[in-house]
């Protein structure tokens, strides 16, 4: 019998283009997320599981073994701060980029910008990098309604066809971070399950190197 393997994806985007990766390591999900309310789902190989969780949970849930692998955004990566995790492949599928936007740039002597955002600690990082203190002000969803309604004269968010902040009235202004999926991975999990997560993570590398090659 091989060795089980629980693997961490958030619905959506995220799900949809590991698919083809996990197909390729020959895992294929018996139930589909988007109809299916399992939390656990079954896949072709009786010891792998995969969880069906928050992106935003995904680091969390590797970090603490509740999952052996996951897939997540590298802005949820940024802003867990990637402890008890390897990061040891870029899946280069869900890409955008993180920024800032607002209705105008802002002017450098500008005291206590307020910026809305749920990247808090991305933005004070960044702000901090170019000698700026900042009002950071937590928000969960539609960030672009902040400068409109004068909560925060700034937002940070991913971004991107920039659709979204048109539509708002907003700019992307600055470029923090490209963003990809990434594959994560326990560290206690890389060792004790060495030999069956190294032949996964070179898997999906092969999946991936091809996918670039045919787009
Ligand atoms: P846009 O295409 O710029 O209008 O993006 C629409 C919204 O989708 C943005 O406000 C983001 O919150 C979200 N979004 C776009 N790309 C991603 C991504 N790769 N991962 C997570 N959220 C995204």
């Amino acid at each position: 019998m091989s060795e089980s393997l629980t693997i961490a994806l958030s619905k959506g985007r995220i799900f949809k283009e590991t698919l083809p990766l996990l197909a390729h390591a020959g895992i294929e999900p018996i139930d589909d997320p988007e109809s299916s309310r399992k939390l656990i789902l079954d896949t072709n190989h009786e010891a792998v599981k995969l969880v069906i969780i928050r992106a935003s949970d995904v680091p969390t849930y590797v970090q603490y073994g509740a999952a052996d692998l996951g897939v997540a955004g590298k802005d949820v990566l940024m802003e867990h701060g990637g402890g008890g995790l390897y990061e040891p492949l870029d899946l280069r599928i869900a890409r955008c980029k993180l920024m800032v936007a607002g209705r105008e740039p802002w002017s450098e002597q500008a005291q206590r910008l307020r910026i809305a955002t749920k990247y808090v600690h991305s933005t004070r990082a960044y702000f901090a990098a170019q000698g700026m203190q900042v009002e950071v002000i937590k928000l969960y969803g539609s960030m672009e309604l902040a400068p409109l309604v004068g909560l925060a004269y700034l937002i940070v968010d991913v971004v991107d066809t920039g659709n979204t902040l048109k539509a708002n009235c907003l700019r992307p202004l600055e470029k923090i971070a490209d963003i990809s999926s990434r594959l994560v991975v326990n560290k206690a999990s890389m060792k004790r399950k060495h030999a069956r997560v190294q032949s996964f993570i070179e898997q999906l590398g092969v999946a991936v190197r091809k996918q670039e090659q045919a787009a």
